[in-house]
């Protein structure tokens, strides 16, 4: 198998345009299109199954990621050295009161908060920045809602590059915006929300020095491919009926699109999971766009509102990806409110697991859509608790407000309890 078997590819169906791989684009430079990275050689996949688990005992550093583990479908020669936080390896738990929270006998969830950084991002920047380094860029670049910033500054401090963070002033959680510090990367506050740094970043890419590790990156759309590689191997090769991911700047629906696409593709699975996207109703462009069939193009949400603020994104950049995954898998996009996102979330907690908000949307679609009792679900957790307890002690002390001061049910809350003596303990909870 030779990387160069390897090209970026404009997905515009009018467009198609071809570019070498170190091609320093983020967009197609003819149409503006999104990129995306294609193998051109088909691949030898009967070996791979065998060869993959093997790796899991083998100490080669790539092996221990979670992500090079299945380098072959990576566009990279073999001999590069990768930047890696041993990310990936994510645990699939069974949710048994999740699972009762959404009538159904069995949920399991992917936890991609496990994540070195805390959340998703990692599987793609070990991947993107990996990239930047061996295109010689000095300097990587991005806009963040926060699990960005945090991922690409520990991705930039193991590869020794500078890193900038653009964030939304204000709008980033203590938490993130701690890690990105801690990891030295220099942070710029943007007067505006995501959107804002977003457009503004694009100015940067013109600059060789620069590399740019949005999301609208391909190479980060490959690392995080391969959770779908990861998921399969955990199922032993039968996908699930249904996978749900929470959308925002759908990157991540975008990937596990492509990630089972190629696995089908090479006859290392069955079939392909419907995948569905759920939005949190203040941030739900991509629903407003699959729900309205007469909408011709894709109208981005001037003001998106939402506490689960990973996904407060009006205009993601990677909808067309998206759309294509929905779209193939026959899969379906809906919205949920902050009271099912913020209940839902403490019903996760209750099995023991701790998600940030935005992973909540997917089992309080779960809850919504039509499921049946045979049919089997995996959801997607997109970040650790521990991203946004400012959140959680709120829910359960009965003060989270959400967007235009609704003030939220505390429907599963659990307050500290004060006492004299300790041993009250047991009599209370009796
Ligand atoms: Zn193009």
């Amino acid at each position: 198998m030779s990387y160069r078997a390897y090209i970026q590819h404009c997905i515009a169906p009018d467009c198609g345009a071809e570019f070498d791989l170190d091609a320093r684009l983020f967009v197609c430079s003819r149409c503006g299109g999104l990129l995306d990275i294609e193998r051109r050689e088909k691949i030898d996949s009967a070996p791979l199954r065998d060869l993959w688990l093997q790796r899991r005992a083998s100490l080669d550093p790539r092996d221990r990621s979670g992500v090079w583990r299945f380098r072959e479908f990576l566009p990279f020669p073999e001999d590069t050295e990768v930047v890696s936080l041993c990310e990936g390896n994510t645990p699939l738990y069974d949710a048994p009161r999740s699972a009762d929270y959404c009538r159904l006998p069995q949920l399991k969830l992917k936890h991609q908060g496990c994540n070195p950084t805390g959340s998703f991002k990692d599987t793609g920047m070990t991947v993107g920045v990996t990239q930047a380094r061996k295109l010689g860029a000095r300097l990587v670049v991005c806009a963040s809602t926060g699990n960005t910033a945090a991922s690409l500054a520990a991705y930039a401090a193991r590869a020794d590059l500078l890193c900038a963070i653009i964030v939304p002033s204000g709008h980033v959680s203590h938490a993130k915006l701690a890690q990105a510090l801690d990891y030295g990367a220099k942070v710029f506050e943007v007067d505006g929300n995501f959107d804002t740094c977003m457009d503004q970043i694009r100015e940067l890419a013109e600059d060789e020095s620069v590399y740019l590790v949005n999301s609208i990156n391909p190479f980060r759309i490959e690392g995080q491919k391969t959770v779908a590689f990861e998921l399969a191997e955990q199922l032993d090769w039968r996908v699930p009926d249904h996978l749900v991911v929470p959308g925002g700047n759908l990157g991540n629906s975008s990937a596990f699109g492509k990630g089972f696409r190629e696995l089908f593709e090479s006859g290392l699975i069955e079939r392909q999971p419907r995948i569905t996207v759920v939005q949190a109703e203040g941030a739900a462009p991509f629903a407003r766009f699959f729900s309205d069939y007469q909408q011709e193009r894709f109208i981005k949400e001037e003001h998106p509102e939402t506490l689960a603020s990973a996904i407060k994104i009006g205009a993601p950049v990677s909808w067309p990806k998206a759309a294509r995954a929905v779209q193939e898998t026959g899969g379906s996009v809906i919205t949920v409110t902050e009271q099912e996102i913020a209940d839902a979330k403490a019903i996760i907690g209750r099995d023991g697991i701790g998600c940030e908000p935005a992973s909540a949307t997917t089992v309080a679609g779960i809850r919504k859509l039509k499921i049946n009792e045979n049919e089997s679900v995996v959801a997607i957790l997109t970040g650790h608790v521990l991203k946004d307890t400012d959140y959680v002690i709120k829910y359960h002390n009965g003060s989270l407000v959400a967007p235009y001061d609704q003030r939220l049910s505390s429907t599963f809350a659990n307050i500290p309890i004060r006492i004299q003596s300790v041993k009250s303990v047991a009599d209370l909870l009796r």
